[in-house]
């Protein structure tokens, strides 16, 4: 009875191991990493962020950051996060756009993840953007964005890439380079009567910047 016992308990170890061993990270693979989001009125995310060195992007330094940035946006959905956002005071930002529950009208944004970002404007055309921020908890507000922008940087293979975008999505690109810059949303709300919370947008705003948004991108294709 006690060989039958000892038998069971070790099978059970063995169980064990072969899971443990199964779930083990493969080598060179990056355990998940979700950091804490610096929230308004840290001096981090009020200061502009400094260039990354194009030598350093295939760093582990640098790669981890990025990895990082990949896997609290994505924890957070957000729409994108900028590195100073988790204390990284770099200019380097991710945006990456699915189904997103807190952004149900914004069209899609592959992955995207670029370094010493540059935005330049090609047209005045400009639109109004109600938007929030994981680094502005539980708030909403109207901001002015270009509806026509060029947008460029490196990707984390060191790639100089370079790319328009036109549409409500443009905001979403103004958005996180602004926050290299030390500049948040609420920096930029003209009207103060704009400011809401999410449960009062959903409740009162939604349906018709929804409908508004859609138009946009009938007219812009994003
Ligand atoms: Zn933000």
């Amino acid at each position: 009875m006690l060989f039958v016992l000892l038998q069971i308990a070790l099978d059970a170890c063995a169980m064990q191991n072969a899971i443990a061993a199964i779930h083990k990270p493969l080598p060179g693979e990056q355990q998940m990493s979700v950091r804490e989001i610096l929230q308004i009125g840290h001096p981090v995310l009020a200061a502009r962020a400094q260039e990354i060195d194009i030598a350093a992007i295939d760093s582990p330094e640098v790669q981890g950051w990025i990895d990082d940035l990949i896997d609290t946006m994505r924890d957070a959905n957000g729409a994108g996060i900028a590195a100073n956002q988790i204390g990284i005071p770099y200019r380097l930002f991710t945006v990456e756009v699915g189904d997103n529950p807190r952004y149900p009208y914004k069209p899609p944004i592959p992955l995207t993840i670029l370094i010493n970002p540059v935005i330049a404007f090609l047209s005045d055309k400009t639109f109004e953007a109600n938007e929030g921020c994981l680094s502005v908890p539980d708030m909403r507000g109207t901001v002015t964005r270009h509806l026509e922008i060029a947008v460029s940087g490196y990707d984390r293979d060191g790639q100089h890439r370079s790319f328009n975008v036109r549409g409500y999505s443009a905001g979403t690109w103004q958005h996180e380079h602004d926050h290299l810059d030390g500049i948040l949303f609420p920096h930029r709300v003209k009207d103060p009567q704009s400011f809401c919370s999410w449960s009062a947008f959903a409740e009162f705003h939604q349906a018709e910047f929804a409908d508004r948004v859609r138009q946009l991108v009938d007219t812009w294709g994003s």
